[in-house]
Order: structure tokens, then sequence, then C-alpha cells
């Protein structure tokens, strides 16, 4: 009897029980709104704000509801027109583009490289093909690209960079935070993110002007002097009447369940980390299975995997996948025509004009995706590495048996 793994990849630990205590202390309150304090009272919100801008080493930092809001509202802050172009990783997320639609943009896409990162030389091409002025960079499943070579082509062409740090939220590239080299940063703590208060996101950036649109446009109606990490009331003088209340705020019961997250972040970096290494030390070593390469100046947080199943063709690579899930293993597939479930290809973003993308397409015909919840232990992610690994070489097997 071959074993299987019993456990959910869709399971999150539970919130932390200083985080509950502080959340039942502000429902307590009953101040949930993030402007409704009593007096001398800084929010919860607030707070989270400061202590995340300082995590960042950021001079201003927004919470607002969701990490697709703060990618609309980092785009508009920057100014971003109706019509205009804006580049982003073809390999990425379907709240990516719809953040780009949703700002009024129009999302070029840019080719993916086999080590799952944006392709540096098409991303030139595209620059001269679109004029965009602005680079909306998918940190896609954590794969930082070479931030050094990045910077030095989009300074060359005056181009601005947003970071969509949804999967690099913890991570570093060299001595700086993933999220500290663009004019903006944006971040997530939805559910199955690096912290969780079911939805919710962050704007980060030095930028006063770029901040104060974005408080403005976030809701804060009159309220922008209660928050902290955001700059002087003088910033707000044309922001407050040249920006729309686009209500997204983030209020505090999610805050007050952040605040003690934000505290084991590094720690949780390390207990992914572990568990990344453990399914990757798996896998390595196969034939016809590529890792991605991650290069030294990488801090990643492994909280999710990735390899190219090139050993195996498009008529056996959904036996695999249905294979491992008949073990326990729940292995995503961005080869599939059909989007399912959060993978969606860009085939199936209709709303936005057809791109040719040979050369992520072919990445993604065999690109294999698992999460690596915290909630599963490291001695079962040995068990999910051999499971995956005995799948796959049975696969090639079959494959190579003449019919
Ligand atoms: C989840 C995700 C987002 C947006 O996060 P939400 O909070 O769900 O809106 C953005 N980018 C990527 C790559 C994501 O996976």
């Amino acid at each position: 009897m071959r074993k299987t793994f019993n456990g959910s990849f869709t399971q999150q630990e539970p919130i932390p029980e200083g985080a509950i205590a502080r959340a039942v202390a502000v429902m307590r309150s009953g101040r949930l709104h993030r402007y409704n304090v009593s007096d001398s009272e800084v929010a919860e919100t607030a707070l989270l704000e400061n202590e995340f801008a300082a995590y960042m080493g950021a001079r201003y930092c927004l919470a607002c509801a969701s990490g697709g809001y703060a990618m609309h509202l980092a785009l508009r802050s920057f100014g971003l027109q109706p019509g205009e172009p804006v580049l982003t990783n073809a390999f990425t997320l379907s709240p990516v583009p719809g953040a780009i639609d949703n700002a009024g943009g129009k999302p070029v896409l840019v080719e993916t490289t086999r080590d799952l990162v944006i392709d540096l030389n098409d991303l030139e091409l595209k620059i001269g093909r679109s004029h965009a002025r602005v680079l909306l960079l998918s940190h896609m499943r954590g794969h930082i690209v070479d931030m050094d070579a990045l910077m030095v082509v989009l300074s060359r062409h005056n181009v601005a960079l947003i970071e969509d740090c949804a999967h690099t939220m913890g991570a570093s590239w060299g001595e700086r935070k993933s999220g500290s080299f663009g004019v903006a940063a944006c971040f997530s703590t939805q559910t199955y993110k690096h912290m969780n208060s079911g939805e919710g996101g962050f704007v980060t950036t030095d930028d006063p002007k770029l901040m104060a649109n974005a408080v403005i446009r976030s809701g804060s109606y009159m309220l922008y002097g209660r928050h902290q990490a955001a700059p002087d009331d003088a910033a707000f003088t044309d922001a407050r009447l040249d920006n729309p209340n686009c209500s997204g705020r983030m209020d505090n019961l999610r805050a007050a369940i952040l605040r003690p997250q934000l505290e084991l972040l590094d720690d949780n970096r390390a207990r992914w980390n572990e568990r990344y290494r453990t399914v990757e030390s798996a896998l390595r070593g196969i034939e016809g299975l590529v890792l991605p390469h991650r290069p030294e100046k990488e801090t990643y947080v492994g909280s999710s995997i990735q390899f190219l199943a090139e050993g195996l063709d498009t008529a056996t690579l959904p036996d695999f996948i249905t294979r491992c899930q008949a073990r326990g293993v729940e292995l995503k597939w961005f080869g599939d025509p059909e989007p399912v479930a959060y993978t969606s290809r860009h085939h199936s973003w209709r709303y936005i004009d057809a791109q040719s993308l040979p050369q992520t397409d072919a990445v993604l015909d065999k690109l294999c995706d698992m999460r690596i919840p915290l909630s599963i232990g490291v001695s079962d992610y040995e068990l999910i590495g051999e499971i995956i690994a005995e799948e796959f070489v049975d696969c090639e097997r079959a494959m190579a048996m003449p019919a």
C-alpha cells in the first residue's frame, strides 16, 4: 500500500490568542470604525500602519480593504490616467490585471522566464512599444527578479515601479525588503497570504503626494489627520479636493488581529522555509522535474512551491495531478486551459486585449504549484514530497512504455 497524506492544504493556523484578546477588546469598545476614537485614543488601524511602516522602513503606510484594492489605489494615487498602459507580468493571478482595469489602465503583459520572474528583455521591448510610465510588478509566488538589473532597465526608460508584494511580505533582495524598491508597494492580508485578517491590504510609499492621494481616495473624509503613518496636513491641501472618496478602509477589528501577527512574520518565514526546503529536497534531482533557481540575494518566504514538469507531456500532466490528488496532495496546474479555483492564465482574462506570450505559455503549460500552509508539520512535508516524487517518476515511466 502506498502512503497517502490526510491533511488540508487550505487550512490556516488559528489566529494567535493575543490577537483574539485584542479583537475582543475592540468589540467591547464598540469602536470598530477606524475614525471612531475616544479622546486622545489612537485607533488600532493607525497603530498597525505605524508598525507596518516601521517594519518596511517606509515613511508612510495605509491599511485598506484588500490587496487588490491597494494595487488599484496605488496606481490611481500615482496619477494613472484613463486608458494608460500599465506593464505587468503575464504570470500572475487575476487580481493584478483586475486592479489595473479597476484603475482605468490597460494591462500590457510581459513574458515570464523559466525561473518564474519577469523577462527583462521582453520588458524593455514592451516599454518601447507601449510607452507605459509604470510597471506593476507582481512578485508572483514569491519569486523575486534580479532587482538590481530591473532598476537599471526602469531608470534607463524613466518607468516607475509599483510592487505587488502579496507573496513577498517578509521577503528581501539583498539587504532591502521586497516592497522598498518602487514608488509604492502593495500587500495583502487575505487569508491565504502571510498575515491573515480574512481580507485586507496595505500601500506603503515614501512619497507624500502619493500617500495623501491614497488616504483621501481610501475614504478618509476630512479625518486624514487621524492617520499617523501619513504626511502632514500640508500635503492634503490639494489632495483632499482633487481625489474622490472610494471607500475601501480597513477597520479596527482586522487591524487588531494583524498587529500581533506582524510580530510573528519573521519567525513564520523561517517556519515556511523549513517546509519549503523539505519538499524541495524531495524533488531535487528527479529527471524531467525542474525547480526554479533561487538566487543568492533572494530571501524568500516559501509559502508555496513551484516546479516545471518538463518530463511529462500535456496528455500525462493532468493524470499526474489526479494521481497526487488521490494520495491527498493538492497540486495546481497552470497549464489547464480552463480557469480553476484561484488559478487562471491570461487567456481567460477576456476583458483585456488578447496578447501573444509564447514563452510564458510554454512555461505555464508545464507549471505545477502547491501551497505550503504552516498548519501542516515538517514531517508531513517529507511524505508530501515523497508522494509527488513517486507519482512523477511513475508517470514518466508510463509515458515511456510502448502503447
Ligand atoms: C492575492 C493576491 C493579490 C490580491 O490580494 P487580495 O487581498 O485577495 O485582493 C494580489 N496579487 C497576487 C499575486 C495575489 O496572489
